[in-house]
């Protein structure tokens, strides 16, 4: 079967593939843009921070995949909702239990 025959789900011969059989893929004009994209239309779960139980330690700010943890004053206090998908990376890694995960109320 020659390449023009194969499905393009088959990636049997991944190996011998030059620049010409690879998707394009996503493409990022210029840095940055992120911002643009509000992914936060996504979210089935939403974090909660508890400001009382945070430590400032910052984890969550530099994990969440979407620069979305708000800081003021060395300690978190706020979710940027327009970007926030809701991943529960934050919840997870932060290490004083400060930010739990809690069902997203559409509306
Ligand atoms: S990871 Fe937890 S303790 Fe650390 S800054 Fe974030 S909310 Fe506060
Ligand atoms: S749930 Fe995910 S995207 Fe939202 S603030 Fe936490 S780490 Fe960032």
């Amino acid at each position: 079967m020659s390449a023009a025959e194969k499905p393009r789900w088959d990636v049997s011969d991944v190996d011998t593939w030059g620049p010409d059989r690879h998707e394009l893929g996503a493409t990022i004009p210029v840095a940055g843009n992120s911002v643009e994209f509000e992914t936060g239309g996504w979210r089935s779960q939403v974090p909660v921070i508890c400001t009382e139980k945070c430590t400032g330690c910052m984890l969550c700010y530099f994990y969440c995949p979407d620069a979305s943890i708000i800081i003021e004053d060395g300690k978190a206090v706020g979710i940027d909702l327009e970007h926030c998908k809701g991943c529960g990376i934050c919840a997870r890694e932060c290490p004083a239990k400060a930010i739990s995960m809690k069902a997203e109320e559409k509306e």
